[in-house]
């Protein structure tokens, strides 16, 4: 075997917090290895209406046109992964997928099987998908590219990369530019993020003498809002001064919790509300997952 069969694929899968279905042979699965691990192409199956994945046996064996496997993973109804190849798979085909890194570092990959892992999704097509793959697919997604180190902008639908342009439609229903901000904003703060029901970390008890630093990503891509907690008074640091003097004492050790943008709000309400200058937030409770 030369080439790259990715080792870490049925651990990345296991990330989301989802069960995985390592299926028998996927560590040696693949029509040769890959050349590099450098993105994921994601995919509807345009299989059957119902059934949790019933078109396993065609992304693993092929059809008569094309041999398989036909994608690295797949996910079913349930969210469940299923763990195909770790070789190369004929998902793509003609393709391309070209742009700029959040670091500004500019790409641009040709036939993307060799490079891009490729995820098939089970859905007949018409993009009606169920709330567990829904969630799952964008988890599954941030962790490999957590697990290839990749940006957000490594991630395209076949129908971004199909050449010519609109050979394929896939995934269906799947807004690309909201998908990659919800795997960026995963990215974030991956370990923690991407499972599924992680346990909440309860807010720090503080005391009204003492404060703490408030950090939370509020947009997928530019540097978190940071904020001052002092008891219930909840102090937002908008200027890039303020900013640097609380992240370097942070880095002296200052007591720093990160908090998803929920949080972010209703930290922001209490506050207010405390004031005289209430500001309407629609943000009634804490969601079970609101601190980490
Ligand atoms: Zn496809």
């Amino acid at each position: 075997m030369t080439g790259i069969y990715v080792p870490w694929l049925a651990d990345a899968a296991r990330l989301t917090g989802y069960p995985v279905v390592e299926v028998a042979g996927w560590r040696s699965r693949g029509h040769g290895g890959m050349s590099a691990v450098e993105g994921v192409v994601m995919h509807h199956t345009a299989g059957p209406r119902t059934g949790e994945y019933p078109s396993l046996a065609v992304v693993r064996d092929g059809r008569a046109d094309l041999p398989g496997p036909l994608a690295n993973l797949g996910l079913g109804r349930s969210g469940t992964v299923y763990v195909i190849a770790a070789g190369l798979a004929y998902h793509a085909g003609t393709s391309r997928w070209a742009g700029v890194d959040p670091d500004g570092r500019p790409f641009d990959f040709v036939n993307l099987n060799a490079r891009f892992l490729g995820i098939e999704a089970e859905d007949d097509g018409d993009g009606t998908w169920t709330p567990e793959q829904l969630d799952c697919y964008p988890r599954l997604v941030a962790a490999l590219c957590y697990y290839m180190r990749r940006p957000a902008s490594r991630v395209c639908a076949h129908r971004e990369c199909a050449l010519p342009a609109g050979r394929k439609p896939d995934p269906a229903g799947i807004d690309m530019p909201t998908f990659r901000a919800h795997v960026g904003s995963l990215l974030v703060d991956p370990l923690n993020r991407i499972p599924r029901n992680r346990p909440a970390a309860p807010v720090k008890p503080v005391k009204d003498d003492d404060a703490m630093y408030i950090k939370c990503q509020l947009t997928p891509s530019g540097s978190p809002a940071i904020a001052i907690l002092s008891g219930p008074i909840f102090v937002g640091l908008g200027t890039e001064q303020e900013r640097q003097s609380a992240e370097a004492a942070i880095a002296a050790g200052a007591i720093c919790q990160w908090v998803n943008p929920a949080t972010w709000n209703e930290l922001d309400r209490r506050s207010h509300a405390l004031c005289d200058n209430p500001r309407p937030v629609a943000v009634t409770q804490l969601p079970q997952d609101a601190t980490r």
